[in-house]
């Protein structure tokens, strides 16, 4: 079929399989162009592989460090009348790329939450690749089902104890209004704490240790968000804030566990990026788009691809983590510099529907949303027909 945007809201509902894979082709140019990872992982288990900063993770393993891989992710198939969600083309083009190289990739589609993809992926690393020496967890989903109870939580994105109002972008037309969030109410914080904290990656480490499955000297990582003061309301001291500070107490217990095999755990604190789960957080895309502008201009602009190739090549596997006073990696770091900080607080006092595309990169805002579902690539001809309907090959 032909394939073009439709984008509803913070989502676009359709996906090009051909832009997708060159957005893979993309980031595996920007590892190799950085030649190997020294001592770099080899075998990769990658929780949320499909998109954002879980694929680029993969990716950065794999093809900087020719990194056996195995991804666990949510996605839907596509059909002949309709698309696949774009991880799952992601997954497509990464597996073939991967195999080209001679690297082993396999992959899982299915609820990571659930006992059941947990045991069958134990099962294939035993069968395949024995034990896994980098675990990434880098999922962002809306609910979680526990295992346990079959209780439903669902992640919520407010302010606690106080109403929020602030500047926001409309990204369907580029309108700077203003938007009021009610604070948290009943158990918003508890409930996004389930969906969003710790819980699920310890369940995962504890599974996969009990299984004997993690390699001497094991790293687990998973990824966080800080960000300016102007975002925490909505962030850092916001439900999602609770469920990531969730995250760090679940990092240090996990560090003490993974030290009887000489591992460790850590939280990275990541850049904000447009992906699927940034751009449905009220605020988030002005702050980005202004982000963009002023790191663009400043020549430190980084996309998901080269701050996962960053946290494997200078951090993780170079010996110079160089945690912060509460032990998280920060790869924010480019972000969270005075220059930068400081040029983003003054235009996001000024910002305005008028003057947005002055002080705003809105337009890098807008193509960067495009790419993730496979839009905007040069080469891609978006006007013949296309195969809708192709399988990931270690799914089919
Ligand atoms: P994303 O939406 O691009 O990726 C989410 C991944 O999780 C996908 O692979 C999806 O398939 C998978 N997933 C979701 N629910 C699942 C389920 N039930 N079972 C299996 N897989 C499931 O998100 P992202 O922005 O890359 O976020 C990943 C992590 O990075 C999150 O912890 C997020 O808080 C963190 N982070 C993001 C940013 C940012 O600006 N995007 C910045 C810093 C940290």
């Amino acid at each position: 079929m032909i394939v073009s945007p439709k984008i509803r809201g913070f989502i676009c509902t359709t996906s090009h399989p051909d832009g997708c894979a060159k957005h893979v082709e993309e980031q595996i140019a920007v590892v190799k162009g950085r030649g190997t990872i020294e001592g770099g992982p080899k075998k990769v288990l990658v929780i949320g592989s499909s998109t954002g900063y879980g694929l680029s993770s993969r990716i950065a393993a794999a093809f900087g460090s020719d990194a056996a891989s195995i991804g666990v992710f949510f996605e839907r198939p596509g059909t002949e009348a309709k698309t696949a969600t774009a991880g799952w083309y992601n997954t497509v083009a990464f597996e073939k790329e991967a195999k080209s190289a001679g690297l082993y990739a396999r992959s899982f589609n299915g609820d990571a939450f659930s006992d059941e993809v947990k045991h069958e992926v134990i099962a294939a690393i035993k069968e395949d690749l024995g034990q896994v020496d980098l675990v990434i967890y880098s999922l962002a989903s809306p609910r979680r089902t526990d295992p346990k109870s079959g209780n439903v939580f669902k992640s919520v994105l407010k302010p606690i104890g106080e109403v929020y109002t602030n500047k926001t972008l409309n990204t369907g037309n580029g309108a700077v209004d203003e938007i009021t969030i009610q604070p948290a109410e009943g158990d918003d914080i508890d409930q996004t704490v389930s969906v969003m904290g710790g819980e699920d990656w310890e369940m995962w480490m504890d599974a996969l240790m009990e299984a004997g499955v993690l390699a001497e000297g094991v790293q687990a990582v998973s990824y966080s968000y800080i960000g300016p003061e102007v975002t925490w309301p909505i962030y850092k001291n916001g439900t999602i804030g609770r469920a990531k500070e969730d995250l760090e107490t679940v990092q240090r217990s996990l560090d003490q566990k993974l030290a009887s095999i000489s591992g460790k755990a850590w939280v990275s604190v990541n850049k904000a990026l447009v992906t699927q789960a940034s751009s449905a957080i009220p605020v988030v895309p002005l702050y980005i788009s202004l982000l963009y502008k002023a790191m663009k201009d400043a020549g430190s602009h980084e996309d998901t691809i080269h701050q996962m190739d960053r946290l494997l090549r200078e951090r993780l596997y170079n010996n110079q983590p160089l945690p912060d006073e509460a032990g998280r990696i920060r790869i924010d770091d480019w972000e969270m510099s005075p220059e930068i900080q400081s040029i983003v607080g003054k235009r996001w006092d000024e910002v305005d529907t008028e003057n947005l595309n002055e002080l705003a990169d809105f337009a890098g805002y807008q193509a960067a949303f495009l790419k993730l579902f496979g839009f905007g690539f040069d080469g891609v001809d978006y006007r013949v027909e296309t195969d809708t309907s192709v399988g990931v090959p270690s799914l089919s």
